[in-house]
């Protein structure tokens, strides 16, 4: 199968410690290109991200790839930041704007990512493979689809090396932003960013924030199943793997699982596209 990665988010108590350790070796058999660790905008788990990304790195032997988010934070800091990464021998970074949290005043030293990307090249030169983020339905505060794509053509533009997507349900909308891009000249693999099903309600809130839709067919099938979690899951299963083959067939580079730290519903959706 083409490249997979897996992204997790820093836990901050010995429990979720423990069960990052526990999902990180249940999939690290998958042989993933490489695993990020999410990074809590202005800071809130700076800290936390350089230790979980060392935590795989060192104890589980995987290659990671620290998020930096850009929102909220100064040029002295990320500067800070990526000198340790670099000092640690990491050679890839997921780089973002990120979301203010609500309540903070200061924007930080960059207004976007592609301003980030541009300061990564400038500090670090070529030391790091560098990914941004894509959105096939459109960033939420976009004015439109052609100045999102735009704003996307700018990240690459300033240096970023390939793409991971906002998780979608909806494969044309991906296959139809890739042609969009390819278009405007923009030829860095763009790997679909996949969002297993475990918890339905959960995602349905998630989804409302970030601005990715569930079909309606999706979430009618789902409501008849009611609490049954488990009938939940096999569907949520079956549903996403199918994505997943449709992507892959239709020429998608690689496939990028948001894990949520749990193994189980990312391996659910493997298992059914080797078997
Ligand atoms: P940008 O690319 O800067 O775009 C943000 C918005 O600004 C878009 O609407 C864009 O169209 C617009 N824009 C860009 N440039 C301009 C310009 N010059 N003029 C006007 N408008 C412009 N968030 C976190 O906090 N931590 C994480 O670890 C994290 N990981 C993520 C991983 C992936 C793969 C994805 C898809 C998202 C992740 N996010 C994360 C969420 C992300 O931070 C938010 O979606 C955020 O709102 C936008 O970040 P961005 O890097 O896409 O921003």
């Amino acid at each position: 199968m083409s490249s997979i990665s897996f992204e997790f988010f820093p836990p901050k108590t010995d429990e979720q410690r423990a069960q990052l350790d526990q999902t990180a070796t249940l999939l690290k058999p998958h042989a993933p290109e490489y695993v990020s660790v999410t990074f809590g905008a202005g800071g809130s788990t700076l800290s936390y991200t350089g230790e979980t990304v060392h935590r795989l790195h060192t104890r589980h032997g995987l290659p990671v790839a620290p998020h930096l988010s850009c929102v909220g934070g100064t040029r002295a800091e990320l500067a800070a930041l990526l000198d340790d990464y670099r000092a640690a021998g990491y050679r890839r970074i997921v780089a973002l704007r990120g979301d203010l949290p609500s309540g903070m005043a200061s924007p930080g030293d960059f207004r976007y990512a592609s301003e980030l990307v541009r300061f990564i090249r400038e500090h670090t030169g070529d030391h790091f493979h560098i990914e941004v983020a894509a959105y096939p339905e459109t960033h939420p505060q976009a004015d439109d689809a052609l100045a999102d794509l735009r704003h996307f053509k700018a990240k690459v533009d300033a240096g970023a090396n390939g793409a991971i997507t906002q998780y979608f349900f909806n494969a044309d909308a991906y296959f139809r932003f890739v042609d969009d891009a390819r278009r405007l000249g923009v030829n860095v693999p763009i790997v679909p960013g996949i969002m297993p099903i475990a918890n339905f309600s959960q995602l349905k809130r998630f989804s409302d924030m970030c601005g990715a839709e569930i079909p309606r067919w999706i979430v009618k099938r789902m409501q008849a199943h009611g609490d049954d979690a488990a009938s939940i899951r096999e569907l949520g299963a079956d549903v996403v793997a199918q994505l997943c083959r449709r992507l892959l067939d239709g020429g998608a580079p690689g496939l990028h699982f948001y894990t949520l730290n749990r193994a189980r519903p990312t391996r659910a959706i493997l298992d059914r596209l080797h078997g």
